[in-house]
């Protein structure tokens, strides 16, 4: 059985102070026999996170997959294993989109994560005009294939894959419940496809885009869903309590 995991993603809010008071308030509530929750937090929130968190697991938003060099402004996974995290987002569509984030680099991180056991979420989805044109399952396909290469079948199924359709982040525009169920399928059956149904069965599989306490559960409902991925709805202890409370 998949344990369903809901991560908050902060991107770049909360100071370390914001941290402590968002941990103190929200840790002791995280607890379920049914779903790990967790946040996503900024480099220099995830010491104070990681030192208040008993229940919640603690992401970095991002990691670099050489160790040690000259990549000014980098923050390498032994830096991160230091501090304690156990999870890291790769290849968010606004890393993506202004960071020049490919799939290869995904790959080449996904693969360092794994070494360290820390567990990526790796984020794919596609843009408002490929929706629109019908390219959903090829631009899925393609992130797929490239940001899974060599993965062997138990590596991936260590994996939690995140559905972001770009065109739903932010913008209060959620996928309905059928397409983020379609999508999240036909990722589990490439996957199925490209190394059996091993892994397929065991990655978790989120949904991310305009999640919020009041449409969480029918997201939840879905069978190939198994968390979520949240951005502004996570910010807020009343709302990220709210969502803990419709998933428990
Ligand atoms: P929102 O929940 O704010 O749409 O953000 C989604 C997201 O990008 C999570 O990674």
């Amino acid at each position: 059985m998949r344990k369903p995991i809901i991560v908050g993603n902060w991107k770049m809010n909360k100071t370390m102070a914001e941290t402590e008071e968002f941990f103190k308030a929200v840790d002791d509530y995280a607890v379920s026999e049914n779903a790990t929750y967790g946040i996503g937090a900024p480099f220099t929130d995830l010491k104070v996170a990681v030192d208040n968190a008993k229940n919640l697991v603690v992401a970095a938003e991002n990691c670099h997959f050489e160790d040690t060099g000259a990549f000014t402004g980098e923050v390498s996974v032994p830096m991160l294993q230091e501090i304690g995290v156990t999870h890291c987002i790769v290849g968010h569509s606004e890393r993506r989109t202004y960071y020049a984030e490919t799939d290869e680099t995904v790959n080449k991180k996904i693969k360092r994560l794994l070494d360290a056991d820390i567990t990526p979420i790796v984020c794919i989805g596609e843009t408002e005009a490929q929706f629109d044109a019908g390219e959903t399952t090829e631009v899925l396909k393609k992130q797929l294939h490239g940001g899974l290469e060599g993965l062997c079948e138990k590596c991936v199924s260590k994996l939690v894959i995140a559905y972001e359709p770009i065109w739903a982040i932010g913008t209060g525009k959620s996928a309905n419940k059928e397409i983020a169920e379609n999508c999240c399928k036909t990722i589990r059956e490439e996957i199925r496809a490209m190394l059996g149904d091993f892994a397929a069965d065991s990655v978790r599989i989120q949904y991310g885009g305009s999640v919020k306490p009041e449409n969480i559960a029918e997201y939840m409902a879905c069978e190939d869903i198994d968390g979520a991925l949240i951005g502004g709805a996570s910010l807020k202890v009343d709302s990220f309590k709210a969502i803990i409370d419709a998933t428990k």
